[in-house]
């Protein structure tokens, strides 16, 4: 594992490789889980297990450095989805 692939979880601020990271990207005002990992714009990481608190804490909007809190909606789906497949 390189070193200069580490992440910082935007919900925990732990350090972490990307592997174990949900990685998100801002696509016209919402929070969109890049799945593939490979999606244009700007990125923010995550653990998976993350997410509704980085919802709850509003930390997308300080992530992406906007004003206000960005739509979630595609990525309260995604997570219901998987964690109702566990
Ligand atoms: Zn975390």
């Amino acid at each position: 594992m390189s070193i200069t692939s580490i992440r910082t979880c935007i919900a925990c601020r732990k350090s972490e490789s990307p592997t174990n990271l949900l990685r998100v990207v801002l696509v016209d005002g919402s929070v969109i889980p890049d799945i593939k990992g490979n999606a244009q714009g700007r990125g923010a990481w995550l653990h998976l297990q993350c997410g509704y608190v980085a919802i709850e804490r509003k930390a997308f909007k300080w992530a992406f450095k906007l004003t206000e809190m960005p739509d979630v909606l595609a990525l309260k789906l995604f997570l219901q989805e998987k964690f109702t497949n566990i």
